[in-house]
């Protein structure tokens, strides 16, 4: 019984020795390097919840083509004191949906207004427009249709005749940080290049760097609460009066079509048209002629790049792919030659053993230069030589 117990102690000593020794305490941080894999979109409201019901009246004419009320509207005195049933949350709500196989397609409006069950199914991006999600001019960051005026009221889709970035914002609460109030909730919907606020009214106006988070953050913003549970007022800004602003916004349009330009040119033509290598020209004389004397080759070949590119630079890298397809093609020619001869020589004949005369006969009969019957044929040359070994002359 002692035995036994002392057995077992002795055992479990050995273990937690066993223990000590083969267990240091391994805390060593192994650093994983994952992939942030973009997160699916989240449905911002119950699916379940949702019933398909007509839309409230709005207007004054219900248009069944469209399924939506016209002639009214949709911000007025009514509609506009209740409040916005969810807001969209990008840091939460934003992710992929179906519409990200699909490049170009419009942003989900029922995502910005926070209200989109659909998630992942969404056939609208659920996400932030960036700087490069520019619509097409007739339309807005959601795919509606722009018009060539503004509502009376300022309120709708806007106007395609007018890059607007500026969204006016009414019945704010005023308080005395109005101002930190406002940037910070305008700032979620993109990045935003001047807030002015009318601190004693009430109202703000954000300009946004691009039309398309304007747009977004108008509808974002409809009818939202700040942080003192007003119902918000968000409308479309008048054009700035002030012909210095004008000038500003004419140029800086200019500035972003140059922009989306040099962006779709190779880099090299930019530079050269832009002047800033001072060398490209003199390069381009040189380079283009082909030899020449006065010959320029026009940009359109001078810039091509590619396999199908008639000038140097355009093909380079295409080149030496082209070079090591052809070794590598005749490697396996070369190959191949081998493997066809080495089945030639197994299909020979072999010489007959254990025959009547001895190996040894047979290599002296040979040395005598003495045809012998059992003798292999010898292999008719192959290839263009054949012709030439012909005996009929
Ligand atoms: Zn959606």
């Amino acid at each position: 019984m002692a035995e036994v117990e002392n057995d077992a102690q002795k055992l479990a000593l050995a273990t937690t020795n066993n223990n000590n020794e083969v267990a240091p305490p391994t805390e060593k941080k192994v650093k994983k390097v994952v992939r942030r894999k973009k997160r699916p979109a989240r449905p911002q409201v119950d699916p379940a919840t949702v019933k398909n019901e007509l839309p409230p009246q709005t207007g004054t004419i219900y248009n069944v083509w469209y399924n939506k009320w016209s002639g009214g509207d949709r911000e007025d005195k009514y509609s506009s004191q209740t409040k916005a049933p969810n807001r969209c949350v990008i840091s939460t709500d934003a992710g992929y949906t179906r519409a990200d196989a699909h490049p170009g397609t419009p942003f989900c409006l029922y995502f910005a207004r926070g209200i989109c069950p659909k998630g992942q199914d969404c056939d609208y991006r659920h996400a932030l427009p960036g700087p490069y999600d520019i619509p097409p001019q007739n339309q807005d960051c959601f795919g509606r249709d722009r018009f060539s005026d503004y509502r009376d009221d300022m309120g709708g889709v806007g106007s395609f005749s007018r890059q607007n970035r500026t969204i006016y914002v009414g019945r704010i609460h005023v308080s005395d940080d109005i101002e930190e109030i406002v940037a910070r909730h305008f700032a979620e919907w993109g990045s935003i290049e001047r807030i002015r606020v009318l601190n004693s009214r009430g109202v703000a106006f954000i300009t946004y760097t691009n039309e398309a988070n304007a747009q977004f953050a108008k509808e974002a913003m409809a009818h939202q609460s700040l942080d003192h549970n007003e119902i918000l007022n968000v409308r479309w800004a008048t054009e700035d009066p002030n012909p210095m602003a004008r000038k500003r916004e004419a140029r800086r349009i200019e500035e972003q079509a140059a922009d989306a330009i040099r962006k779709a040119l190779p880099e090299a033509f930019v530079a050269e048209i832009e002047g800033k290598d001072p060398e490209a020209r003199k390069r381009r004389k040189i380079e283009s002629s082909y030899g020449l004397e006065g010959y320029e080759a026009p940009d359109e070949v001078h810039f091509a790049r590619g396999a199908n590119a008639v000038n140097p630079r355009g093909r380079e890298g295409y080149e030496l792919e082209n070079e090591q397809r052809l070794m590598l093609e005749a490697a396996e020619d070369a190959q191949a030659a081998e493997e066809a001869l080495y089945e030639q020589q197994q299909q020979q004949p072999e010489p007959e053993k254990g025959g009547i005369l001895s190996s040894s006969t047979l290599a002296a009969l040979q040395s005598a230069k003495v045809s012998v019957a059992s003798k292999p044929k010898a292999v008719a040359p192959a290839g263009p030589l054949v012709a030439y070994d012909s005996d009929s002359d």
